[in-house]
């Protein structure tokens, strides 16, 4: 470290190149708005992938921030007792039961549950599916399907099988008296916005039941009321043994939770696990508020309806376009499977001022805040029309 860097206006940073960047500087967002340098409004419907779910500048994040930070607690450490985390947890598990641990990401909450999961079962070996995005780290990336993220990182974590998404015979083989986890996102995210069927995790959780292996429903992106329920899995009946939880849950905070069950909860001792930062008075006080606003059966409501408006507007667009070949999604999470690459349809929706994102080459991914109205969906919606045409 000689010469310190200076900011010039256009391309000079000092950040590690890992992300491709695009589009202007943004300095300030407001709703489902984020606002650029020169004062360009873009509808975002990305929101910070996945994680802006209330929306920029909401009151109640920002009421939630000021009174967090009136109590003077940003950080205790968990070596002591703190309200905020308690109270967190509670609210977590008030439907679904068992107990919360914090963290910081959706990769660092897979992690742990890997880990909770071979403490419980003393087996090693982990299950994932075609399509699946589970985090960058050792063992979330072993248990991704994307060989482009994982192939320099190699070797990750031994024992992981990644099996055919939909396929009872090849979960069957898989899932042995060997396999600790079982690792699936109900609406899977970054594959390309995949609802799977009830019938298929229903299925799983047979096996896992029988095989004596946790079943964990990672729901970082389509949990917390992506899908109008506050689990995606509510949907579906079937119950996982573990959740895990991130993007919208500290309502843009770095958060990440993993929900357990009483069985795996009790496997577990002071010592096996922790983080510094996790569950901190700050996060898990703004956290409490972000989850009470989502899980309040209006809220929810309100994303099924528009949800459900903006499912019909997708699948007439892939009716009329020739270049979408399928709508699907659930609530606010959906994808336009095309029949070419998405990345420069997305650049072209970029310029006129909406913001949507990839999910794998060929799936333009729509995630607005869950806050958006219905007339910023069809301005949305119409701008991609336009774009597709
Ligand atoms: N799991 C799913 C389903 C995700 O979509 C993501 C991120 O996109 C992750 C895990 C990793 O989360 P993070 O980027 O917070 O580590």
């Amino acid at each position: 470290m000689t010469t310190p860097h200076t900011l010039a206006s256009s391309d000079a940073t000092a950040l590690l190149g890992v992300y491709a960047r695009v589009g202007p500087m943004f300095v300030a967002g407001e709703g489902s708005e984020l606002i650029a340098e020169d004062g360009t409004r873009y509808l975002d419907f990305v929101a910070g992938i996945a994680v802006n779910a209330l929306g920029y500048n909401s009151p109640v994040f920002r009421d939630a921030v000021l009174r967090a930070l009136d109590s003077g607690l940003v950080h205790v450490s968990n070596l002591y007792r703190t309200e905020p985390g308690e109270r967190l947890a509670a609210e977590l598990t008030r439907t679904v039961g068992g107990q919360a641990f914090f963290c910081n990401s959706g990769a660092e909450a897979n992690e742990g549950a890997f880990k909770f999961a071979r403490k419980w079962s003393g087996k090693t070996e982990i299950v994932a599916f075609s399509g699946s995005f589970h985090g960058r780290l050792f063992a979330s990336l072993a248990a991704t399907d994307r060989p482009d993220y994982r192939r320099p990182f190699e070797p990750l974590l031994a024992g992981v099988q990644i099996v055919p998404l939909d396929d009872r015979d090849a979960a069957a083989h898989a899932i042995t008296d060997r396999t600790a986890a079982v690792i699936i996102e109900p609406v899977q995210g970054e594959g390309g916005v995949r609802p799977v069927s009830a019938r298929f995790l229903a299925f799983l959780r047979e096996l896992c039941d029988e095989r004596k292996c946790a079943l964990i429903f990672d729901e970082v992106q389509c949990g917390l009321g992506r899908t109008g329920t506050l689990f995606a899995a509510e949907q579906t009946g079937v119950v996982p043994d573990m959740y895990t939880l991130a993007k919208p849950l500290g309502g843009g905070l770095p958060m990440g939770a993993v929900l357990v069950n009483d069985q795996i909860a009790e496997a577990l001792a002071p010592g096996d696990h922790a983080t510094t930062f996790g569950g901190g008075p700050f996060v898990a006080s703004v956290a409490l508020d972000v989850v009470r606003a989502i899980a309040d059966p209006d809220f929810l409501a309100a994303v099924r309806a528009k949800g459900a408006r903006l499912g019909v507007a997708l699948g007439g667009l892939a009716t009329r376009r020739a270049r979408v070949r399928e709508a699907r999604g659930r609530g606010l999470i959906w994808g336009l499977e095309l029949n070419e690459a998405a990345t420069p349809v997305v650049a072209a929706a970029r310029e006129r001022r909406l913001l949507v994102l990839t999910a794998g080459p060929t799936v333009i991914r729509i995630v607005p805040p869950l806050t958006v109205t219905t007339d910023e969906l069809e301005r949305g919606v119409a701008i991609l029309d336009e774009v597709l045409a």
